[in-house]
């Protein structure tokens, strides 16, 4: 806990030193999703919590609150130079924006960038309607001066399944047009309701899924992604609980549990077992020994993560709780990343009790889940965000916030949980979005909403449990209305929330609201700096108001706004970089051995001590190995995360002394000074922030409740039986000024 908000206040260091705004303090512009005191708390109830400092949440509402800015859903937003600092707590209330829907428009340049951009508009996509009874009047309620009337933007609504109901009524109250059966020409907007490839052969517009994003967030690939970079950045990355990737680590698995145990055996941690493509707490268990794992299925061999299990978390009234998040990526290339102000919460449906052997299989008391806690006798429907089973997020933060929780902390740490998990997604990412939109070739831009979901612990620590490609934009609930009958009725948490998420989504994406983005790199200091905004105490509500006006965007801009903050944590989409340049074919994923050759040639990575033949070895040692952990391994070749492992061992081969992050960026300096300038010039200067990375970052045992559990990817590497064999390759030593 310490370590952690140590992390967060160096972070604050390096946002002064970065000449963020530094006069005020931080948390007298943070603003943090609290429901309305409507929503009053019972104060007969218990919060269970630890640590929290005690703060008015009152004394600070109306200072400077600065402007700017599988499942279910308040209100508000904050910046991250802001994000550093601990302080009392704002009660921010639903806070109106002027200058957000300005400021945060952007000029949407994604992936193939400009050709996209102009594509659309030649492929005649805007097809120009000429002013008609059916065209609006463009509302720009953040202070902008309506724009000229223009023809609605069209959006094909025919694959949207269980996100329809809220897609439309946003639709509605935008007042754009919706093709609920599709369309031959091409709309503006595609929304799907699985992946990006529900609609085929489209050419233009923007859909809202990103290629490779289904894949991306099952979990082992989450897993793995999040792991590569608590190898880089150990500190950075301790929201992630200690996970394992089954089959293939369950002897590393076992024998560190067996170790833990004989070095205390007072020690019996608790481990939650997912599976691979699972979801709504589908085949989820809990066990204490590893000989409780069910590894087969029939006669395959489980995918699954196997988990370090949080055994405190934070209570409401006795009962565990999750969060659930709507974060929107409006765009990879440049990445932008909104956080949406208003959440749900999850609640438990039996009081918690810290695991024993007894109370494991008991799911209600466990799992957060809403599929799972809705059958549960105890689950509370209720009309209002802060009762029940499932509340709104600013509902339960005014509650802790009453209680002495210093909820812009909290907040803050969860806007850095959120951006670093995408961060550690995001080249990957890259390689799908290449493969399926090649620059060059007619193709959609895409953005995507997810649901993260995360816990707190009861130390306020914010824990990523898993990310949603597809959360559930369900406005509905089931309930049984005659035994054994269930009905869909309305949902009206649901409905505030996700109706609020998806119509501002629509906002944000409009192609005809085209304004630049204004990035802390093309503004110093950030874009809302000196920017005051005036805010409402009252709540006003996040639907339109009688006259139709839409309320301020609940989607708060996070990235590029807190770049200077987390742009030294993107360091693996420069090794994507290099890795696309070489895949040579469109449409490939995988590198082939003479790419790999090439690029190590034109890198100029060999020399005497490595040779083009140690060179083969390594691509043929780690190809073999990855290939047979990857359940998609259609394709031959080397994937991205098996190129990563090579170029990590390739850069501690050539920088020894640093330490692993250091290794990497040195590598990456030098891979890009050979390939010149063509080497996407935005990437370096935009990444350019990882080379002034603070050396010699003290390294630790990543685990969040048990210091003895060790991190296995060393541990899988270190055994390649090849690389023991090769005398001059020697992966893992280097790794060691990490992981020791
Ligand atoms: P699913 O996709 O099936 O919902 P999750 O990873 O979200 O899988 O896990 C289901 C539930 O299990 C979560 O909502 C949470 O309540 C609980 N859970 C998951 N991981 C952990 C963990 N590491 N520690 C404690 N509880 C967890």
């Amino acid at each position: 806990m310490s370590d952690h908000y140590g992390n967060i206040k160096v972070q604050a260091e390096q946002m002064k030193s970065f000449g963020e705004d530094t006069k005020e303090t931080v948390d007298t512009k943070v603003q943090v999703p609290v429901s309305s005191p409507s929503a009053s708390p019972d104060p007969s109830s218990s919060i269970t919590t630890t640590d929290a400092p005690s703060s008015s949440i009152c004394k600070q509402r109306s200072k400077n609150l600065s402007s700017p800015g599988k499942d279910e859903k308040s209100s508000w937003g904050k910046p991250v130079s802001e994000m550093s600092v601990y302080g009392s707590v704002v009660p921010a209330l639903a806070l109106k924006n002027l200058n957000s829907l300005g400021n945060e428009q952007t000029l949407h340049i994604k992936g193939t960038g400009k050709i996209l951009q102009g594509k659309s508009e030649t492929n005649g996509n805007y097809v120009t309607i000429p002013a008609s009874k059916n065209t609006h009047e463009t509302r720009c309620e953040d202070g902008l001066k309506p724009s000229r009337k223009r023809r609605p933007v069209t959006v094909d609504t025919s694959k949207a399944k269980t996100s329809l109901e809220a897609l439309k009524l946003s639709i509605k109250q935008l007042k754009w047009k919706e093709f609920p059966m599709g369309r031959r020409a091409a709309c503006d907007i595609y929304w799907h309701g699985v992946s990006f490839h529900d609609n085929e052969n489209i050419v233009s517009g923007q859909v809202n899924k990103f290629p490779g994003m289904v894949e991306m967030l099952r979990k082992i690939n989450l897993s793995r992604a999040v792991r590569t970079m608590q190898e880089l950045f150990p500190e950075e990355y301790d929201f992630y609980p200690r996970s394992w990737i089954l089959p293939e680590e369950y002897q590393q698995f076992s024998t560190q549990i067996r170790v833990v145990k004989e070095h205390d055996a007072a020690v019996n941690p608790t481990f939650i077992v997912k599976p691979d493509g699972g979801s709504q707490g589908d085949g989820i268990y809990l066990i204490r020994d590893p000989s409780d794992l069910k590894l087969m299925v029939g006669s395959q061999a489980k995918q699954a993560v196997v988990q370090e299990y949080i055994p405190k978390p934070l209570l409401i009234d006795k009962l565990k709780f999750d969060i659930r998040l709507y974060v929107l990526i409006k765009s990879l290339e440049p990445l932008e990343i909104y956080i949406a102000k208003e959440g749900l919460t999850r609640f438990c449906t039996e009081p918690y009790q810290e695991p024993s052997q007894k109370n494991l299989s008991h799911v209600f008391m466990h799992l957060t889940n809403y599929s799972l806690n809705v059958h549960s006798g105890n689950f509370v429907h209720s009309d209002s965000q802060n009762t029940g089973s499932k509340r709104t997020l600013s509902s339960v933060l005014y509650r802790l916030a009453v209680k002495g929780v210093d909820i812009k902390r909290v907040w803050s740490d969860i806007i850095a949980l959120v951006i670093k998990t995408v961060i550690a997604v995001v080249p990957e990412l890259r390689v799908y979005y290449q493969a399926d939109i090649p620059p060059g070739k007619p193709g959609p831009t895409c953005f995507q909403i997810l649901g993260f979901d995360i816990l707190l612990m009861k130390n306020l620590k914010p824990v990523l449990l898993e990310v949603n490609s597809n959360p559930s934009m369900r406005i509905e609930h089931e309930q049984e209305v005659a035994p054994g009958v269930f009905e869909y009725v309305p949902s009206p948490v649901d409905e505030e929330v996700k109706v609020g998420v998806i119509r501002d989504t629509l906002r944000l994406m409009d192609p005809f609201n085209k304004k630049p983005t204004i990035s802390s790199q093309t503004k110093p200091g950030g874009l809302e700096h000196g920017e005051e905004i005036p805010v409402d105490t009252e709540s006003q509500g996040r639907s339109p108001d009688e006259m139709g006006n839409l309320p301020s965007l609940c989607l708060k801009q996070v990235y590029p706004k807190y770049t200077k903050q987390f742009n030294h944590l993107r360091l693996l989409e420069r090794i994507a970089a290099l890795f696309i340049r070489f895949l040579g074919v469109k449409g490939n994923m995988r590198l082939g051995p003479t790419a790999f050759r090439t690029f190590i040639r034109t890198c100029k990575l060999s020399n005497s001590n490595f040779t083009m033949a140690s060179v083969d070895i390594l691509y043929i040692d780690i190809t073999r190995r990855w290939s047979g952990t990857l359940p998609d391994s259609r394709e031959a070749g080397m994937g991205l995360q098996a190129f990563v492992e090579a170029f990590f061992y390739l850069a501690g081969r050539r920088f020894k002394s640093l330490v692993l992050k250091e290794q990497v960026a040195s590598l990456l300096e030098l891979c890009e000074t050979q390939l010149g300038p063509q080497s996407s010039v935005e990437d370096r200067r935009s990444l350019s922030c990882s080379r002034a990375m603070p050396r010699a970052i003290k390294t630790q045992t990543l685990c969040l409740t048990n210091p003895h559990l060790n991190s296995p990817a060393p541990q899988r590497r270190a055994s390649s039986q090849d690389y023991q064999a090769h005398q001059r390759l020697k992966p893992r030593t280097l790794r060691a000024n990490v992981e020791n």
